[in-house]
């Protein structure tokens, strides 16, 4: 009888790819995990039980078979493994990077509920398609009909390039429109190398390109060219801006010298690892370097700005929340590397003013929880009495994201928006009230995650071939 090559958790423990010290990862943007070497990669994916009703898969926003492209991993099927992986994933080997696998696949492994650890389905999900990388299995989409039809999408961030691939997969003619002068949206300028390294997006800008995907850049939509410009040239227009409005520090000091916004200091940290030349690292004003650093917020963004600051040499780093770490919503696994990293989180703790015209510290308040609120979560409350200066010369501020007014930015009063700002649109197709216009990723959703824009893109590119041709037809071809 053939050796049963799963359900392996019983005998063989959770392991994930080692993780590179602190000390020598501070001194650098690289990622801060190896690679798993196959041997250790097939035994891993062998821990899977196989359920029935994965729950992991149900919790994937994409719905990724997990369990298949895990066995097929156990057993050496590496090339197989990629095919089922990449049929639901446009980019898996970044999802395996940067997914919260914690709160998504992971969280909700049965082992994991068992007491046997989780499968490390993430770090096997980036080995399949690294692998499929260096064999060469990874290639630009080669539509068998070109179309007339063409789409135009402004943003190329994940949400964008995702419905740009499954796009052009059916031969329709696909423009990208955006305001930075490199493609990913904030795979490319938001998150930090140690988290994705930036030849990861790069290359898959690259294969897109090739694969017929024409790229407009540094073209701000509302500036250089009109929405009403783009919707005139194409059949339809997906938006896929993202939300980039900083949520703002109130309090006296807050315009102080010295007082940042979180994207702003990240784009600067990117844009010099990419060799850049930026003004504002020459100039101190978005560097860390010798100084005493204090990120407002509990986020990943304020985890990759903790992050950023030990690399970039800074004095101290410490990180104020307003609730306990039960309480924050980032990921658990960045706060304990930003830990290990040197960084100083100051819990229950909130700023109420900024001490000088450049700033020199924070006026910091201390807080507990009291009742919860309509949403269930406990409210920070003021211990009066327990107030303290914090020393900073450089605050950086990781409250959240906003959109911008696109109506108004774009001239365009018929766009419909919730109340919230973002774009009003069916989360099934990505349809808006406007004629052939659709709406994917954080656009819609506010401030979310890679794979969820993942998701819009692609379930947005096949409503609109849908809507163009009918998919009976394309199936018949
Ligand atoms: C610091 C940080 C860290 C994060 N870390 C993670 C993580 O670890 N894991 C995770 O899953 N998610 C993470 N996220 C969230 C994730 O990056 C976003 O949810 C995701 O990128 C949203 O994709 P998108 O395509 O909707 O928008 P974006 O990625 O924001 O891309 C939008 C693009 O639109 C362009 N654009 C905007 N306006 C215009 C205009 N008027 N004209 C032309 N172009 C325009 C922008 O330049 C940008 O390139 C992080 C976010 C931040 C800020
Ligand atoms: S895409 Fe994200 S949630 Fe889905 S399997 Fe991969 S890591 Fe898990």
């Amino acid at each position: 009888m053939a050796k049963q090559p799963m359900l392996k958790f019983v005998t063989v423990e959770r392991d994930m790819p080692e993780k590179r010290a602190a000390r020598t990862r501070n001194a650098d943007f690289d990622e801060i995990y190896a690679e798993f070497a196959k041997a250790k990669a097939a035994e891993q994916a062998s821990r899977c039980s196989q359920c029935g009703v994965p729950y992991c898969q149900n919790h994937c926003p994409l719905h990724n078979n997990i369990p298949d492209w895990l066995n097929l991993t156990a057993t050496g099927r590496l090339e197989e493994a990629y095919q089922v992986s990449q049929e639901t994933n446009t980019f898996p080997e970044i999802c395996g990077r940067i997914c919260p696998q914690d709160r998504l696949c992971e969280g909700n492994c049965v082992i994991e509920s068992s007491g046997h650890g989780t499968v490390t389905i993430g770090a096997v999900e980036k080995y399949i398609t690294d692998t499929a990388w260096e064999n060469g299995w990874v290639t630009p989409v080669k539509p068998s009909v070109e179309r007339e039809e063409s789409v135009g999408i402004i943003g190329a961030g994940p949400g964008g390039l995702a419905a740009a691939e499954r796009l052009r997969a059916q031969g329709v003619q696909v423009t990208v429109y955006d305001r930075y002068d490199r493609a990913g949206g904030l795979m490319t300028y938001g998150i930090p190398g140690f988290k994705l390294e930036k030849d990861i997006v790069m290359r898959r800008i690259d294969q897109l390109e090739q694969g017929g995907v024409q790229f407009v850049l540094n073209c701000t939509v509302g500036v250089d060219l009109s929405f009403d410009d783009i919707r005139a040239k194409h059949e339809a227009v997906v938006i896929a801006t993202g939300v980039y409005k900083t949520r703002d520090l109130q309090g006296p000091g807050a315009g102080a010298k010295g007082i940042v916004n979180a994207i702003d200091y990240l784009t600067a940290s990117n844009r010099l690892n990419f060799g850049d030349t930026v003004p504002e690292i020459d100039s101190g004003e978005l560097f860390a370097k010798g100084k005493n650093v204090v990120v407002i917020g509990g986020g990943d963004t304020a985890m990759d700005c903790v992050r950023t600051a030990i690399r970039q040499g800074a004095e101290s780093v410490k990180c104020l929340y307003r609730r306990d770490r039960a309480n924050m919503p980032g990921s658990q696994r960045e706060v304990q590397n930003a830990e290990e990293e040197g960084v100083i989180f100051e819990w229950l703790a909130a700023p109420s003013g900024f001490v000088g015209d450049a700033v020199s510290a924070v006026k910091v308040q201390k807080m507990r929880l009291g009742a919860p609120d309509a949403s269930g979560r406990q409210s920070p409350e003021v211990i009066e009495g327990a107030d303290y200066n914090e020393k900073a010369d450089l605050v950086i501020k990781a409250l959240g994201f906003e959109p911008e007014d696109l109506p108004m930015l774009w001239g365009c009063a018929d766009l419909p928006v919730t109340r919230w700002g973002t774009v009003k649109a069916a989360f099934t197709t990505g349809e808006t009230d406007l004629d052939n216009v659709y709406a994917v990723g954080d656009i819609v959703r506010g401030a979310s995650l890679v794979v969820w824009a993942i998701k819009d893109g692609r379930d947005c590119a096949d409503a609109i071939i849908d809507r163009l041709y009918n998919r009976k037809d394309i199936a018949a071809e």
